[in-house]
């Protein structure tokens, strides 16, 4: 039940005893009045009992009741003063005084029970209703005896009390409504009382039930406002520190849980992107040449880094110029080529990080620095070797500061981009050995041109595809004419010049689709692939006066020219294999020979 009920009860129960009280008093009242009255009724009639047959002593004077006129006299003078109806009677119950004058010399009658009778002969009071055609509801009416000093009784004094007891239960009636009025002014303090009390404890108690219930919601920020000098205070006070306690307590482990739901969200991505620079890694594995090694770069960068520009820029054989193999950039901000001196980072030889365009010098090479809020530059190192720079950078933000597309630019992610650059210089190099050992295997070191073994593979590679797409093939073969002579004349130094000069000059003098290569000695192979007879012919014709112009000189010293003899064979005419091709080939090449050397002769 709610304290505020709990008090009203309480006050109700003070005021029902309050109504009780007062009903028992009212109840006693009703009870004693009577005795009471009739006790009064009784001693005044004894009163004048005793007066009415009191004797003068001095004057030896009969008793008033023996005296009609002076007895008549002290009725008037009682009824004057007392208002009550008197009446007196002798030994016979005959009237001798009364307040009647009329009833003097009647017989008393209306004593239902012969009351009065009863009293003269045995001297006891009584009290009866006296009845009469004046008064049918009845009068309180009480009868003594007139007893003589002798003890003889001479008659009895009849008085009604009736004014007495109506006296009394007047006064018992102001009582009765002093009591409601006093009951009623209970009922309204106590409900005073009940309404200040509840003011007081309960409301300020509902008031902090509220308060606990927000915070049993959830609701930490509502203070609890209960501001007063009593226990409630004391008590709205220790649950306010309780509840900024709580506040507090409740913050901090906000906090904790965002701080652990970030680091869980930063472990996630660091692990996205080892998956991805694993992937990346795979990926530039399978890589064939440096090409595609470059494009799959570019792919990967706009993936792991799509806030922020850049390119892998990687040295020229020459070593003073750097110039971007990888570029994303969207914004195409990032510039195409830059001197080596032109990038701090390699300058410096370490990680060159900007991370507030004004907080630090930012490399020349950015074409736009006013847009670029942070950049970073990392030297690509292989086996010991600079080979390039991994550049990133981004566009100037409002806060200034390294900002990715997804989060801040941190240092996890400055190490993610040196794994990054570690993984593509690494990848890089590993295609540059791969490519120099390949060309070790597939050149001729004297010439530069491919190899025999290469040639015969690329020929049987092309007449697949020749037979695959129905298109001609033709093949040269060459010979020096004399070089015998040649390197007898001038030596062998000056030889070996001459089948340099001449590999330059075949590479020079061919599509770039074509096949040069040394065949051996002072021998050469050309694959023409898509080339028919009339080409083929035509090109060796060229060949073989270009060949004759060459001018050749070692060591100040001008070489005589020389001439090539060739033999023309085509895929399909001379032949379906390669061996065929070759073979009919190098018997026109000897018809060549035969027919007085410096000639181009075709295959039967
Ligand atoms: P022909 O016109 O009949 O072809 O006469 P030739 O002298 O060119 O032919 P031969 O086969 O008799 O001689 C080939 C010479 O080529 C022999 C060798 O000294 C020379 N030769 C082969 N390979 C090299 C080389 O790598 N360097 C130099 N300097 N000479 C080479
Ligand atoms: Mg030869
Ligand atoms: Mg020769």
């Amino acid at each position: 039940m709610k304290i505020r009920n709990q008090l009203a009860l309480g006050f109700l129960g003070v005021v029902l005893l309050q109504v009780i009280t007062t009903a028992v008093s009212v109840w006693m009242d009703y009870r004693i009045i009577p005795v009471i009255a009739t006790k009064a009724a009784e001693d005044t009639a004894k009163a004048i009992a005793l007066s009415l047959v009191r004797q003068g002593d001095a004057t030896r004077t009969p008793p008033l009741f023996a005296d009609p006129v002076a007895l008549q006299g002290y009725i008037n003078d009682f009824k004057a003063v007392k208002k009550n109806s008197l009446t007196v009677v002798n030994r016979n119950k005959k009237i001798i005084g009364g307040v009647i004058p009329g009833d003097v010399g009647k017989m008393y009658a209306h004593d239902t029970n012969n009351q009065v009778g009863r009293t003269i002969r045995d001297g006891a009071t009584r009290t009866f209703i006296e009845k009469s055609s004046e008064y049918p509801q009845g009068v309180h009416t009480i009868v003594v005896p007139l007893k003589m000093e002798q003890g003889r009784i001479n008659g009895a004094v009849i008085m009604e009390y009736a004014p007495l007891l109506e006296e009394m239960a007047k006064e018992k009636t102001k009582k009765i409504n002093v009591m409601l009025y006093l009951t009623v002014l209970c009922l309204l303090i106590g409900l005073g009382i009940a309404f200040f009390v509840s003011r007081s404890v309960a409301m300020p108690i509902s008031r902090l039930k509220t308060a606990v219930e927000r915070i049993t919601q959830g609701d930490m920020d509502t203070p609890i406002a209960v501001k007063r000098a009593d226990e409630t205070g004391d008590l709205a006070k220790a649950f306010e520190t309780m509840r900024a306690g709580m506040k507090d307590t409740l913050e901090k482990l906000q906090t904790e849980i965002a701080d652990r739901k970030a680091s869980a969200g930063q472990l996630e991505q660091r692990t996205e992107e080892i998956m991805q620079l694993n992937e990346l890694g795979s990926m530039l594995q399978t890589c064939l040449n440096a090409e595609e090694a470059y494009d799959t770069v570019t792919r990967y960068a706009e993936k792991l880094f799509p806030g922020e520009n850049g390119a892998v820029f990687q040295f020229k054989a020459s070593r003073n110029l750097l110039e971007a193999v990888s570029l994303w950039d969207k914004s195409s901000s990032v510039d195409k080529a830059f001197l080596p001196e032109e990038c701090l980072a390699l300058r410096l030889g370490r990680v060159h990080r900007i991370d507030d365009a004004n907080s630090g010098p930012l490399c020349p090479h950015i074409r736009k620095p006013e847009s670029v809020g942070y950049s970073i530059c990392i030297p690509m190192m292989a086996q010991g070797e600079t080979i390039g720079v991994f550049h990133l950078e981004g566009e100037h933000t409002k806060a200034g500061r390294w900002e990715g597309a997804h989060n801040q630019w941190t240092t996890e992610k400055q190490q993610f981009a040196v794994a990054v650059a570690e993984h593509v210089s690494l990848a890089l190099s590993n295609m540059k050995l791969r490519e120099t050992l390949h060309n070790l295997s597939i050149r001729d070191p004297l010439t530069g041109l491919f190899n025999r073994r290469y040639m015969e593979e690329s020929l049987e590679r092309e007449l697949l595809k020749a037979r695959r797409y129905s298109r001609p093939l033709g093949v040269i073969m060459i010979d020096i004419d004399h070089f015998k002579r040649f390197n007898d004349t001038y030596g062998h130094e000056a030889g070996d010049q001459i089948l340099r000069e001449l590999g330059i000059f075949l590479q020079n003098h061919i599509r770039l689709t074509d096949i040069p290569c040394r065949y051996g000695g002072e021998e050469f192979t050309l694959i023409l692939p898509e080339a028919d007879i009339t080409f083929t012919q035509q090109r060796a014709e060229q060949i073989r006066i270009g060949a004759a112009a060459l001018r050749v000189s070692i060591q100040g010293q001008t070489l005589a020219e020389i001439t090539i003899s060739q033999g023309v064979a085509v895929f399909p005419g001379n032949g379906e294999s390669g061996e065929e091709l070759l073979r009919a080939a190098d018997e026109a090449l000897y018809r060549a020979k035969q027919q007085g050397r410096n000639h181009v002769v075709l295959a039967k």
